[in-house]
């Protein structure tokens, strides 16, 4: 669970802004301590995050398509081609989430509630496996090596 700061992240004024958020995403963002695939995309994702802790009741539309997280991503080009190796893996870890959540494509929830669930949902090593295989920031990822996994 992201605990709450009193830093707003960049250009939204208010909590009421619906934000575009890929499904397993979700966890991502609680695994994040800085490392990603270039500074410019550290910043946006430490902005998203910031502003995710100033408004914790944020919308978030969970989908499993490019996101405001990807918006800044160096590898947002392979990820969006439709026939991509790399975008069907990255789909299917997006479309293992909403699964585990009972959730479908473009459902809107409260952020603080959208890490609630997933914290309940996600909590053995196999279902966590299935999300996370692919990735290669697992040892660097909190939410990933969190203790308990
Ligand atoms: S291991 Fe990778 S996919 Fe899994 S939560 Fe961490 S950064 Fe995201
Ligand atoms: S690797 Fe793909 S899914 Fe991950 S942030 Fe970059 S564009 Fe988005």
């Amino acid at each position: 669970m992201l605990k709450k700061s009193k830093t707003s992240g960049q250009g939204f004024k208010t909590g009421s802004k619906c934000l575009k958020i890929r499904a397993h995403h979700l966890c991502c963002i609680q695994g994040f301590q800085g490392y990603g695939y270039s500074p410019i995309f550290v910043a946006n994702l430490k902005a998203v995050i910031s502003d995710i802790k100033a408004f914790p009741s944020r919308p978030l539309e969970l989908v499993s398509e490019c996101d405001v997280i990807c918006a800044s991503c160096p590898g947002k080009k392979e990820c969006t081609a439709q026939e991509s190796t790399i975008s069907g893996r990255i789909k299917s870890m997006d479309l293992a989430v909403m699964e585990k959540l009972k959730i479908k494509e473009g459902t809107i929830m409260e952020a603080d509630k959208a890490f609630s669930l997933i914290n309940s949902q996600l909590t053995n090593a196999s279902e966590i496996n299935e999300v996370c295989g692919p990735c290669k920031w697992r040892q660097k990822c909190l939410w990933y090596m969190q203790e308990e996994r």
